[in-house]
């Protein structure tokens, strides 16, 4: 909590009078709203750099959803000088994803960025579709499809990475859920970037030390509209009971989240990834060249199952 009258810690540092509008118990960091902006952008360059996701020189493509965590990114990548345009997709959820397109378009043309659209209703049906139709539930069929279609779009569109605005509440939510089905898989591949291989492009999440919180902070504070309500399909999802369960943890102990989620990279992502471990082999999907692990890939299947049974609507 910060009290009332609270300096910032760096003006202070500078003899200056600006009072704190912001405290960061993990970091004990109270700061003034300009001081805040700066330490948020100086904390993505820091894990850009860390994790050498990419250099100014690459062009990079943000995964742009409306909501606060892509757009804070995609506003710091701007500032700090990166070439950096955005990929919306559009899910075709109803008002949900007319208002998170709107915002996103205005959002480009503020920062004079290119933001290029993938309309899923002309490429494969809507996320509603594919929920009745293919009887697939809809978040586990939405993440497939907004994986393949970045991963193709990025590649036909000539960008060497793809960067998401995963944070740290969603790395840990994920890390707790995977811990607690030992999944060993998903455990192996969650790390910060993904090298490009097999087909698939480079995958890089700059904004995975920093909170929900500190995103939401750095889009109010640089004047951001994001879209405030959540995607009707996120009702009664696992991740958001875990993400709850981690704010008491982190309540009570400050810092824990960053810990839980760096001690892994540090300690446990290595001795997953050791060099004789057996690896699924990658081929080529033979109807749309991208890679899967069967002669048909998961979305064509999907395509093929979507077209016998047209969705009522
Ligand atoms: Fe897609 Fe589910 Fe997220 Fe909605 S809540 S955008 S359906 S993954
Ligand atoms: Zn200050
Ligand atoms: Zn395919």
């Amino acid at each position: 909590m910060l009290k009332k009258g609270t300096r910032c810690t760096i003006c202070k540092s500078k003899n200056l009078k600006d009072k704190a509008v912001v405290f960061l118990p993990h970091h004990r960091l109270a700061l003034c709203k300009e001081h805040f902006i700066n330490w948020f952008e100086n904390r993505v360059e820091k894990t850009i750099k860390e994790f050498k996701m990419f250099s100014k020189e690459d062009k990079i493509l943000v995964a742009v959803s409306g909501g606060k965590d892509s757009l804070s990114l995609w506003n710091a990548l701007i500032k700090l000088g990166y070439q950096a345009d955005g990929l919306y997709i559009d899910l075709g959820i109803g008002e949900y994803s007319k208002d998170s397109k709107e915002i996103s378009l205005s959002f480009g043309e503020r920062i004079r960025r290119k933001l290029h659209i993938v309309t899923l209703e002309k490429e494969i049906g809507t996320i509603p579709q594919i929920n009745s139709s293919a009887n697939k539930p809809a978040c586990s069929a939405c993440g497939s499809v907004k994986r393949y279609y970045m991963n193709k779009k990025a590649k036909e569109l000539g960008y060497s990475t793809i960067v998401t605005g995963h944070n740290l509440d969603d790395e840990v939510a994920v890390l707790f859920g995977n811990t607690l089905s030992w999944d060993i898989d998903y455990l192996k591949r969650q790390y910060p970037v993904l090298k490009e291989e097999n087909g698939f492009i480079k995958k890089v999440k700059p904004l995975c030390k920093t909170t929900e919180k500190e995103s939401a902070l750095y889009a109010v504070f640089s004047n951001i509209e994001y879209i405030e309500y959540e995607c009707p399909f996120s009702q009664g999802a696992s991740s958001i009971r875990y993400k709850e369960i981690w704010s008491q943890i982190e309540q009570q102990s400050p810092g824990s989240k960053l810990r839980f989620y760096l001690g892994f990279l540090k300690k446990v992502y290595p001795l997953l990834n050791q060099e004789n471990q057996d690896t699924k082999a990658i081929k080529q999907c033979i109807l749309c060249k991208e890679p899967s692990f069967n002669d048909i890939c998961g979305i064509c299947k999907l395509k093929q199952k979507l077209h016998k049974a047209p969705a009522k609507l």
